[in-house]
């Protein structure tokens, strides 16, 4: 198999990466990068410290040619979760920008400078990287969001991530040509695999925008943006900001694609961005351990609320709470997803109990609740462990009564959870966060509302106001801090 990143080789005049008015051709890269890798002194993993830079991108692609796993770490945990990161990946040293203040735990590990700016004549290129083009070269040590415990570090090789990259390639027509618009941190893979290593792959540009704002946003596909990735509270963001921005609703109108992940894109936002401009989002599911597995197509059909197909190498079924698989496809009955495909991860880090656990006769166990429709798309539910409530014998999914609630102009956040109840099993509760504090929605309208648009049994039985959700680095509602 050829290295995941052959553009190295074959696009060296155009422009690879490009963070606020720092930008690197593909030679420029490779050069860094082979530089870096070869000064390395090949320790079992390395970690890097993952600010939204370029020193990032040659610190991750490094590692990749050298055939040394890379640990990207959030530069803004607390020192709890560093210690956590580098006691559970023990990585033996840690890849910076020169300028870089490390915190505690890491100041502590032996540290390599990136340097940036490297001439393609002066790269040095100290050993063959031939090795890292082995399959199963493991690749990235990819630390799950933490939703609903402490992060597991998920091993991932380069053939599972050219997989997953050329299903997305395929499905949204993804090519050299795009230059894709980046405000997502680089230590997730929605941030760095989709991100960086995607573009990087296609031959394309990715171009960070350091910080995200809806006018960096606006700028950035003005500039030659082709394609926007982001995580619904960004998108909730640019809906809220419509109105206000003629040049983002112009922006939007101009891009190729527009991409969200990594947790559930309202309804209501979708619909109003594609009200105010016209333009779809596209929807699409994965997960740190499987990487990519559905989503909709570049050319639609598009339905809001639904995270698509499943992408062309990956099998996807429902699996009811027996382990039997459900043949329904009437958008009604909730399973678990589980999949099967070369997109898979190759274990959790020092954990071989739950790496087997995670797996049914070669399915992964995603553990999130789905529908599927005659058509094939499927609509996530929640996930098993905090997002299906089970009250009165019935099996109710959070997502489908959040997107109702969101429909409240009054309410401008939402999360449903279940509590147990004597009588029911458990009870629905709503949590709100009112659009206008002063004057917050009334809980009557809002039992109302769903009620009217779902069945009875799905209203809630209480509605909790908040000044806020607890939500992680990319959006996802913390669940069990509401508890
Ligand atoms: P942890 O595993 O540490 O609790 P996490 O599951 O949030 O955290 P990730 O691997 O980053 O960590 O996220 C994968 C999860 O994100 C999926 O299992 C799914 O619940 C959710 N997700 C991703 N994309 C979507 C989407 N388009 N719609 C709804 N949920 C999504
Ligand atoms: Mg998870």
């Amino acid at each position: 198999m050829s290295h995941l990143l052959p553009t190295l080789e074959t696009e060296p005049a155009r422009t690879a990466v490009r963070v606020g008015d720092r930008a690197l051709d593909y030679s420029e890269l490779a050069a860094a990068a082979r530089t870096l890798a070869g000064s390395l002194t090949y320790p079992a993993r390395v970690a890097v410290w993952a600010t939204p830079s370029l020193e990032t991108v040659v610190a991750v692609v490094a590692s990749l040619l050298a055939g040394v796993p890379a640990v990207p770490i959030n530069p803004r945990s607390g020192e709890q979760e560093l210690a956590h990161l580098v006691n559970d990946s023990a990585p033996g040293l840690i890849l910076a920008a020169a300028d870089d203040q490390l915190p505690a735990p890491l100041a502590e590990l032996s540290r390599v400078d990136v340097e940036v700016r490297v001439s393609p004549e002066e790269a040095v290129s100290h050993r063959e990287f031939g090795a890292a083009a082995a399959s199963a070269t493991p690749a990235l040590i990819v630390y799950t969001s933490g939703t609903t415990g402490a992060p597991k570090g998920v091993v991932l090789s380069q053939e599972a991530i050219a997989a997953s990259l050329d299903d997305l390639a395929e499905v949204w027509e993804w090519t050299e040509d795009d230059t894709l618009v980046h405000a997502l941190p680089l230590y997730h893979v929605h941030g760095l695999i989709l991100g960086v290593l995607g573009p990087l792959r296609r031959g394309g540009t990715v171009h960070h925008l350091g910080r995200f704002s809806t006018e960096a946003v606006s700028a950035g596909l003005d500039g030659g943006g082709t394609m926007l990735f982001g995580v619904p509270t960004m998108y909730h963001r640019i809906a809220e900001s419509l109105d206000s921005e003629p040049t983002l609703v112009r922006a939007l109108r101009g891009a190729r694609l527009l991409v969200s992940g990594s947790a559930a894109l309202p309804e209501s936002d979708h619909e109003r961005i594609t009200a105010a401009t016209g333009r779809h989002v596209v929807e699409r599911y994965g997960m740190t351990e499987t990487l990519m597995n559905t989503s909709v197509h570049a050319r639609g059909p598009y339905l809001p609320g639904s995270v698509g197909l499943p992408l062309p190498s990956v099998d996807v079924r429902l699996v009811d709470e027996e382990g039997q698989r459900i043949e329904a496809s009437d958008g009604v009955t909730i399973g678990e997803i589980q999949v099967r495909g070369p997109q898979l991860f190759t274990e959790y880090l020092g954990r071989p109990e739950a790496t087997d656990a995670a797996f049914a006769g070669g399915w992964f166990r995603t553990g999130d609740m789905a529908t599927r429709n005659t058509e094939g798309f499927y609509r996530i539910v929640g996930r098993g462990s905090t997002d299906l409530i089970k009250s009165g014998g019935f099996k109710i999914g959070a997502g489908e009564i959040e997107n109702v609630l969101l429909q409240h102009p009054g309410v401008a956040e939402a999360a449903v959870t279940g509590e147990p109840d004597p009588d029911l099993g458990e009870r629905v509760i709503a949590w709100v966060v009112p659009a206008d504090a002063e004057a917050p929605v009334s809980a009557t309208e809002l039992v109302e509302l769903v009620a009217g648009a779902l069945s009875p049994h799905k209203r809630p039985r209480e509605v909790r106001l908040l000044d806020s959700l607890p939500r992680n680095d990319m959006g996802k509602v913390l669940k069990r801090e509401l508890r």
